[in-house]
């Protein structure tokens, strides 16, 4: 596929559209006066941000190994969630595909943008067969949601299924990758440029401790990106966000070391709640979550949060039946969640 014919993907609404033209982005260059923007000369945080996000996505790319026009970043993943419905889905006539179980966000913001929502489901042991999902493609799907490491399970998706729909779904193929810095193997940005329809969702929510800030990143090809850049409210990432983004990749390494230690605790909690006899199964995971299988979901739940320790019910979610999704917190915190599971 060319480059261009991606364009032919995208709903013709948003082809004809002129995006609106904010003050900030229409000036380029240096001034020392600004009195474009009807903005307040006083304060410290009077000004626009910058709605494009310059200063932090030349520290991304060269991070990720991308380019800065590969980049788009929104409130949260949750924005580029959204917007690609609102991108390449008409309302009441496209459809997607995602894999079951998965991150609920696909499909709350399927509903949201009245975009039908079809599941290809993982096998009992969450594995993902690249036909089931090519099964359930007709011509107006236009979108593959695969999370990987997946939420809830844990689990990496196999790489040569996920290759199987890179080469033979014709729509975009969005690989949400929220816990990859936690993953055993790379992802799959270096292979954007071989991919014009790939969109790479990662975010600032989980190895980089910043949930609070609200920031998430969508790589793609540069046809893509410019298509974000002009539905995306224009000055989506505010000023605080972007500064507390930008500390943190100064200090790129104390994250990674951070990273290490909630692996190795992930091991050591993996590792004790095996001995426990109340725990049925533990998923394999390579996230900074752990899915366990207990008899009772409902009953463990119950009894956690009564001792004050908050875990994530997933009784009642596809194929997870009797499970609880455990985030790996503090040593003290994962301590006290295993004595109280040893009561239990
Ligand atoms: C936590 C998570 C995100 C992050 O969402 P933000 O809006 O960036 O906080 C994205 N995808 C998955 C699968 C997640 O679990």
């Amino acid at each position: 596929m060319k480059n261009s014919d991606i364009l032919k993907l995208v709903r013709p609404n948003i082809m004809r559209m002129e995006p609106y033209s904010c003050a900030r982005s229409e000036f380029k260059g240096e001034a020392r006066i600004f009195l474009d923007a009807n903005e307040n000369p006083y304060g410290t945080y009077n000004r626009y941000p910058d709605p494009l996000q310059v200063a932090i996505k030349d520290k991304i790319a060269k991070i990720k190994g991308v380019r800065p026009g590969q980049i788009m970043l929104g409130n949260g993943s949750d924005e580029p969630i959204d917007l690609i419905y609102r991108i390449f889905c008409r309302p009441g006539v496209d459809n997607v595909v995602a894999i079951e179980p998965s991150y609920g966000m696909y499909r709350v913001a399927a509903e949201t943008n009245d975009v039908e929502y079809r599941v290809a489901m993982l096998d009992a042991d969450f594995n993902f067969d690249a036909d089931a999902m090519l099964a359930e493609v007709d011509a107006n799907t236009k979108v593959a949601w695969l999370c990987s490491p997946n939420n809830p399970t844990g689990n990496a998706l196999p790489e040569d299924q996920i290759r199987k729909i890179l080469d033979s779904f014709g729509g975009i193929v969005v690989i949400d990758e929220a816990y990859i810095d936690f993953a055993s193997r790379p992802g799959w940005l270096r292979e954007l440029d071989r991919h014009p329809r790939l969109i790479v969702l990662q975010t600032f929510s989980k190895a980089w401790g910043l949930a609070g800030v609200r920031c998430g990143m969508a790589f793609a090809s540069e046809e893509i990106i410019d298509i974000f850049n002009k539905v995306k409210y224009p000055y989506n990432v505010n000023t605080l966000t972007q500064e507390a983004v930008s500390r943190a990749l100064d200090e790129a390494e104390a994250t990674a070391t951070r990273v290490r230690g909630i692996l190795d605790e992930r091991e050591r909690v993996v590792r004790q709640l095996g001995s426990l006899p109340l725990i049925r199964r533990i998923y394999p995971t390579d996230a900074n979550f752990i899915l366990v299988k207990v008899d009772d979901a409902n009953a463990v739940y119950s009894a956690l949060l009564n001792s004050g320790i908050v875990t994530r019910n997933r009784n009642k979610v596809s194929l997870c039946a009797g499970c609880i999704r455990v985030t790996i917190g503090t040593p003290a915190e994962n301590d006290a969640l295993i004595a109280k599971l040893k009561t239990l």
